[in-house]
């Protein structure tokens, strides 16, 4: 509690006087990496219940602090970086987006081509082409439709998840207590609460078709593997957690002909053990992947941890400046590189904070 206070709240404040890049060369962290998952002015019922999200011209605001700060590079300036060993021109910056959301076609990239900046977009294969929706989107869909159901029902509603073992203090924390290994549930409950799921992901296209992405590649984007479907890989055996994203790589290799193996971790990579990147560097299977633990350093050259400035009311620069903070702090502590258990589900570090309510736990 006190270490949290200190660099939660007693450091940033320290250093409000300090210029950002300042704090960068401090921190040593180059390039700085950020990730988002959508950008809207609408409500948005799939992801409204799951985490706040940047409107345009938060957005926009967020991407001029951006540029005055940082030099934008592309994915493949990452890349030949970790390939040949030259480290990056200070300040560098890469722009990255999970989860394949439409609003990528629809609202950001316009605005990245309007300003010249790079990106990466994310995806998870499953999803594409609106063929089934993300266990974590169709839970903010419920949650959406039941809020407006009247309280009698509500209590029905609420008895039947408890009967389900869900356990939490009301309804959405209950739906979003269900994990990736208990999705099942869903349908049944979408059916005794009347919620057409299937009518929700055809009439509102969540994420991008192939045609979208076609187009993203064209005018210059890159994308990258967010799994098949979504599920948190710490919950995963290795075997799992390697068909997962090789196949997920493999996929975007074949429909889409890219020439960068990328990778963003579902829910991020919390907890991920050494063993999985052994195994899916040995195997050449990625050539870069992405965490979300903000601004901490990796014992793996090729994966890159990555801050979000989404699910906050604040503007990015005491984002950022909360991000060094904590960097610095760890790094007095010697705790800077992340260090990770070679075995799967016994390592711990701590990441972006994430209540059990914010299913996404970043990514
Ligand atoms: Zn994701």
């Amino acid at each position: 509690m006190i270490a949290r206070t200190i660099k939660d709240d007693l450091l940033p404040a320290i250093f409000q006087a300090i210029p950002l890049g300042f704090l960068e060369s401090l921190t040593g962290a180059n390039p700085v990496v950020a990730y988002y998952h959508i950008v809207s002015d609408n409500d948005v019922p799939h992801v409204k219940h799951l985490y706040r999200f940047r409107n345009v011209s938060q957005f926009e605001k967020d991407l001029e602090v951006f540029l005055k700060l940082y030099k934008p590079v592309g994915l493949l300036d990452l890349l030949r970086s970790v390939n040949t060993g030259k480290t990056l021109p200070q300040h560098s910056f890469h722009l990255t987006f999970d989860d394949g959301f439409r609003e990528l076609s629809d609202v950001i990239a316009p605005i990245l081509l309007r300003k010249g900046i790079p990106a990466t977009f994310f995806l998870a294969s499953a999803f594409l082409d609106n063929k089934e929706m993300a266990l974590h989107n169709e839970l903010s869909v419920l949650i959406e439709h039941i809020k407006r159901l009247p309280e009698n029902r509500q209590r029905e509603i609420n008895d039947f998840l408890a009967k389900h073992q869900l356990d939490g203090k009301d309804i959405p924390t209950k739906l979003l207590s269900i994990i990736y290994q208990r999705k099942e549930l869903v349908p049944r409950i979408a059916r005794f609460v009347e919620c057409d799921l299937t009518g929700y992901l055809q009439r509102t296209r969540p994420y991008l078709t192939s045609g979208e992405v076609r187009k993203l590649v064209a005018q210059g984007f890159t994308i990258g593997a967010h799994s098949i479907d979504h599920p948190r890989y710490s919950a995963l055996t290795l075997k799992e957690q390697v068909r997962q994203t090789s196949e997920s790589v493999s996929f975007l290799r074949q429909n889409f002909g890219i020439s960068c193996s990328t990778f963003s971790f579902p829910h991020g990579d919390s907890n991920v053990a050494s063993d999985f990147f052994k195994e899916i560097y040995d195997r050449r299977i990625l050539d870069i992947s992405f965490g979300s633990a903000g601004m901490l350093k990796e014992n793996f050259p090729r994966h890159f941890q990555r801050f979000s400035p989404e699910n906050s009311l604040l503007p990015v620069e005491p984002i950022l400046r909360r991000h060094y903070a904590r960097s610095l702090y760890k790094r007095l502590l010697g705790k800077q590189v992340i260090n990770r258990t070679q075995r799967a589900n016994s390592s711990s570090f701590e990441t972006c904070p994430g209540p059990r309510a914010f299913i996404m736990g970043g990514g």
